[in-house]
């Protein structure tokens, strides 16, 4: 019953597919007024070398 108020949003890095918490989250990029999060600067610089492959 408590799994509800423990899951907190997660967003997936569209990059690698892993799961990211956006409080906590070092690297975000802002692409057709959608925010998305990554968990590493590689990550980030490959989403934006080419977002439209990533972006959702
Ligand atoms: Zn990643």
């Amino acid at each position: 019953m408590a799994d509800e108020a423990k899951t907190k949003t997660r967003v997936k890095d569209p990059v690698c597919g892993k799961d990211v918490d956006p409080e906590t989250a070092e690297y975000s990029a802002n692409y057709k007024g959608k925010v998305y999060y990554f968990d590493s600067a590689e990550c980030k610089s490959t989403f934006n070398e080419d977002p439209d492959q990533y972006a959702t």
